[in-house]
């Protein structure tokens, strides 16, 4: 292969353990500079592909990820699109879903990976997985069919498992495999060699050129379901000026208590214009409302149905719809809809 048939590969640098080192005098963990990441990983300099980075500046835990990030992260791949054939993010596991969900409805036509990966362990420590979950992200980046790249789609990377982002939820802060994607089968597989689920991936239906549409709108709240929840706290929150959309993690199959007060509270909300979205505390399986006499009320009272969606992916499309500008009525229906096969429908 001559030098211009290299596959080029950015590497987006935001953060996370992959890059941290323990501070000798407060023993916490926290990011070190790129450069200095890199230097652990020679290996990469073996793959054939053209590789060049860019670092956030600082590079953060992403506890601390904003839309603002999310909005620098897809301008990024923008700017930088024509010249790449794929681009790799390294993030910090805990937020990584939700920066996978955002960034898959902020891209239109995208025909090239963006793959999201990190580690538990830091990648100077002798046990880290950071190694593997990078060089492999690359692969994955890199691999083209027909000169055509195998995944086209914002993916997360992690424990030997390829998953679309939009279905990744973090489980496990202890183990390597520290995502799961429950509702949908892995992208692919990478033990001696990398597998591809090609009928599991999604291709671009059109040939457009990329767009990106960063406007969110964060006027929303997550409220879990619990047995006890208090009716004036509930009723509160869902009175909180300016607020535009609710997501409420119910039980089941999408199931909430049928008492008089919430039922209420949540006509009175929907009836304001407050978008209301039901979205299981179940990891695996579905909102089927109206399955159970506990969620029939809620369909009435004007609740959506997040179907198989992850809370992840389930906030961040309700910012990415809130922030359209569209009408009542069309962000209710888009939410309803498979946007980036966030959902089965
Ligand atoms: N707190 C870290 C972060 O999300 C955890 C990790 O990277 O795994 O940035």
């Amino acid at each position: 292969m001559s030098p211009i048939d290299k596959s080029a590969i950015l590497i987006i640098y935001t953060g996370g353990t992959i890059g941290m080192r323990e501070d000798p005098v407060t023993r916490t963990l926290a990011p070190m500079k790129f450069e200095l990441l890199l230097d652990e990983i020679p290996e990469l300099n073996k793959l054939d592909y053209s590789i060049s980075s860019i670092t956030f500046n600082p590079p953060i835990d992403s506890s601390n990820m904003t839309p603002a990030i999310w909005t620098k992260l897809a301008r990024t791949i923008e700017k930088n699109y024509s010249r790449y054939d794929g681009f790799v993010i390294l993030h910090g596991t805990d937020t990584m879903s939700y920066t996978a969900s955002a960034l898959s409805y902020m891209f239109e036509n995208l025909d090239k990976p963006v793959i999201m990966t990190g580690s538990q362990l830091p990648i100077g420590v002798l046990r880290t997985d950071g190694k593997e979950n990078l060089i492999t992200a690359v692969q994955i980046a890199a691999a083209k069919k027909e000169g055509k790249s195998v995944v086209p789609e914002v993916c997360v990377y992690f424990d030997s498992q390829l998953f679309r982002g939009n279905r990744t939820t973090k489980k496990d802060s202890a183990h390597f495999s520290a995502f799961a994607s429950y509702n949908y089968p892995a992208l692919a597989k990478a033990g001696v060699d990398i597998v591809y689920n090609h009928e599991k991936i999604n291709y671009p239906k059109n040939k457009g050129l990329l767009k990106i549409n960063t406007n969110v709108d964060d006027r929303v709240v997550v409220v879990k379901m619990f047995p006890g929840l208090n009716n004036q706290y509930f009723d509160s929150i869902l009175q909180l000026p300016g607020l535009k959309g609710v997501v409420l993690e119910s039980y089941g199959s999408g199931n909430m208590p049928t008492s008089g007060w919430l039922i209420t509270s949540l006509r009175k909300a929907a009836r304001k214009g407050i978008v209301l979205l039901n979205v299981s505390q179940c990891p695996g399986g579905k909102v089927m409302m109206g399955h159970y006499e506990t969620s029939l009320a809620l369909e009435q009272a004007g609740v959506i149905s997040g179907q198989d969606i992850t809370v992840e992916a389930a906030v961040t499309k309700l910012m990415f719809l809130l922030g359209q500008n569209l009408s009542l009525e069309d962000t209710k229906h888009y939410l309803g809809k498979n946007l980036k096969g966030e959902i089965e429908a």
